[in-house]
């Protein structure tokens, strides 16, 4: 069976844009995954942990019969071939890939949350996401994209900018 998935992209160290493309390729490539929309490339500042450098972000939509727990096990491969270190929570990284909606799955495991529990939170997910599908409903508590994204910008006011 197929399903609709979201992943979240973002990259603060090196060629940040040729890191983004690389992955998308790179996801692309895999077996039982299609791409099928990319959003614009976002300038973000940082999010968690500020002193470093700014982020490049970006939301793709996938199509994939792969089951979610596979698919992560994929996408973690593929941040490890790119040698993403992992030195510090939300620090520097090379390439950050995370799995923002899959389906109308509701997902609480130790490996796996989804919607991804940071997401309603983070304006470089959010807005990326309305770019390529405005119709979002999450399937947690239905609401949808419109919504969590005016509660988010009232909160929060990190910079980002469409490159
Ligand atoms: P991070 O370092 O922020 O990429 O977090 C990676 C860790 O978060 C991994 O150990 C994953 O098992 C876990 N995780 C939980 N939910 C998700 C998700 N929706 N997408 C990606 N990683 C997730």
């Amino acid at each position: 069976m197929q399903n609709t998935a979201y992943l979240g992209l973002g990259s603060n160290m090196g060629h940040k844009r040729q890191n983004l493309e690389y992955a998308i390729e790179a996801i692309d490539s895999i077996e039982g995954i299609n791409v099928t929309k990319c959003s614009s490339f976002y300038d973000t500042e940082p999010w968690g942990k500020t002193d470093q450098e700014y982020f490049l972000n970006a939301v793709i939509e996938i199509i994939t019969h792969l089951p979610p727990q596979e698919l992560l096990k994929k996408l973690q491969e593929i941040e490890i071939k790119m040698g993403r270190q992992r030195l510090e929570k939300w620090g520097p990284r090379n390439i950050d890939i995370d799995i923002l909606l899959y389906g109308d799955e509701v997902l609480d495991g130790q490996e796996l949350k989804v919607p991804h529990p940071h997401m309603r939170h983070r304006l470089f997910v959010l807005i990326p996401l309305r770019e390529i599908n405005s119709a979002i409903k999450f399937p947690d508590d239905g609401m949808d994209i419109e919504e969590v994204l005016i509660r988010a910008e009232a909160r929060e006011e990190t910079k980002i900018t469409k490159t």
